[in-house]
């Protein structure tokens, strides 16, 4: 029963703008369903985890890169797989900082935006 109560809690709001209300509606629609399950059969374990060296299930499809509500961004992706903790540790830390500081088993930046890779 503890995914179906994780499944229900994902329909928290967000009031943080108006431009956020509009893109946020999108993730209840059949279409990124699809989108999101798709993303989790080709890629069932959390991305992040797995270049820490952990085997861990990914629940979340993550846009890669930031959409900002931009429509082609948000529908093409890119997208990978997230395990809720790190989509949740780690997208909050990128929104402050605009790079994700997650690192990989070489102890090196994963994130292409990373000051480390540019
Ligand atoms: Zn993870």
């Amino acid at each position: 029963m503890v995914g179906f109560f994780r499944l229900k809690s994902m329909g928290k709001f967000d009031r943080r703008s108006e431009e956020a209300r509009a893109w946020r509606g999108w993730y209840g629609l059949a279409r990124w369903k699809a989108i999101r399950k798709h993303q989790l059969a080709i890629e069932p374990l959390c991305r992040y985890c797995r270049l820490q060296g952990k085997i861990e299930v990914a629940e979340v499809c993550d846009h890669v890169e930031r959409h900002n509500g931009d429509p082609d961004k948000f529908w093409n992706g890119p997208f990978q797989s997230l395990c809720k903790p790190h989509h949740d540790a780690t997208k909050q830390a990128e929104e402050l900082r605009g790079f994700s500081t997650a690192v990989g088993e070489d102890g090196w930046p994963i994130d292409p935006s990373h000051p480390a890779n540019r």
